[in-house]
């Protein structure tokens, strides 16, 4: 149920519409929009039709939430959520752009890489430390050891760290060193894992399942936003289909989709997404025409010599050449970059 405050509703009022609803096992998400303020009752439907929302002191208006998603839909929010990260925002009219290796492989290579993204124009590094591999015997990550260089780039560049948490047992770990925690595509219909980050405050960037669908990626970002944290980012990054010339097919259709149904930003992996490095400049140029809030980018001084992901990587020249030339779209579309 969305709870719409009047205008000057204080907050004495609030905070009894509040005790109202927890009193009979309903949680409330408050949100201060420029406007309005809202309350999202999530609860019992039968106990919330029973009780006297709409005549209590305050309110306006009281509307069901028709979507099976209800924290992350656009009824709950109309107006686009923007994500503070540091310095930084995701989600407002400038693009953000999260770039680095696919994987930190030691300390002078991640630094190096970070000067030259930091150079090209980005603002987040990217670089996991944990990593999900197919196989076994594949290069895992730093652990770590990765972590700890990551947060050297973020004091040396001032750059943000987005990286890959994959068991709830590293939380509390992850959470020391990232800025943004990255759900993979493979967890990303892991709910035990949802639901920790959920506990936590850190803007989680949510990567859609290889095979999920637009309305399962936003489950997915229901389970977080229903423990509480409401930092979440959506990115598109390729899903399966019969095609097999890309790694992945790109789903672009998912960023209006995605902005239509829900508030929350989009950000588009064209590395991932397509897997061939001659073909991230373009879908990352298309990303952007069609809405998104920011883009995630494999950037690498050797591919050839890479850990992981190499074929999709960027040199950073290549990178610096996207950035220029993503200002022309950008502007096109009203953002910046
Ligand atoms: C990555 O970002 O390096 C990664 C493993 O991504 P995904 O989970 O989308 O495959
Ligand atoms: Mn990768």
């Amino acid at each position: 149920m969305i709870i719409v405050l009047r205008p000057g509703t204080t907050a004495q009022q609030i905070k009894h519409i509040e005790k109202k609803l927890t009193e009979r096992g309903v949680a409330v998400h408050i949100s201060k929009g420029t406007e309005r303020t809202i309350i999202g009752a999530i609860g019992d439907d039968r106990v919330l039709a029973e009780m006297p929302l709409s005549s209590m002191p305050g309110v306006e208006n009281v509307m069901p939430i028709l979507k099976p998603y209800k924290l992350v839909s656009r009824e709950f929010r109309k107006e686009n959520s923007i994500i503070k990260v540091g310095k930084e925002k995701i989600g407002g009219k400038k693009i953000a752009v999260m770039a680095g290796p696919c994987a930190v492989e030691g300390r002078k290579r991640l630094l190096a890489v970070g000067d030259e993204v930091k150079k090209a124009g980005a603002n987040f590094i990217r670089g996991g430390a944990f990593k999900p591999r197919t196989s076994p015997y594949a290069f895992q990550g730093l652990g770590e050891e990765g972590l700890k260089y990551l947060a050297e780039c973020r004091e040396r560049t001032g750059m943000p760290v987005v990286t890959e948490l994959m068991d709830p047992r590293d939380t509390d770990l992850v959470v020391q060193y990232a800025d943004v925690i990255q759900i993979g595509a493979r967890n990303m219909a892991n709910f035990r894992l949802l639901k920790e980050v959920g506990l936590t405050r850190t803007p989680i960037l949510l990567k859609r399942g290889l095979a999920a669908t637009i309305k399962e990626f936003l489950m997915s970002a229901e389970y977080i936003m229903s423990q509480g944290n409401h930092n979440v980012i959506f990115c598109e990054r390729g899903i399966r289909t019969f095609e097999t010339y890309t790694r992945n097919t790109l789903d672009l259709s998912a960023v209006p989709i995605l902005k239509k149904e829900s508030h929350l930003p989009v950000v588009v992996d064209p590395s991932h997404g397509v897997g061939i490095r001659e073909f991230v400049a373009p879908m990352a140029m298309a990303a952007v025409a069609c809405g998104a809030d920011g883009l995630m980018v494999e950037v690498h001084q050797k591919p050839e010599e890479a850990f992981s992901d190499g074929d999709q990587s960027l040199k950073p020249n290549a990178f610096a050449q996207m950035m220029s030339d993503l200002k022309a779209i950008a502007k096109v579309v009203g953002r910046t970059i």
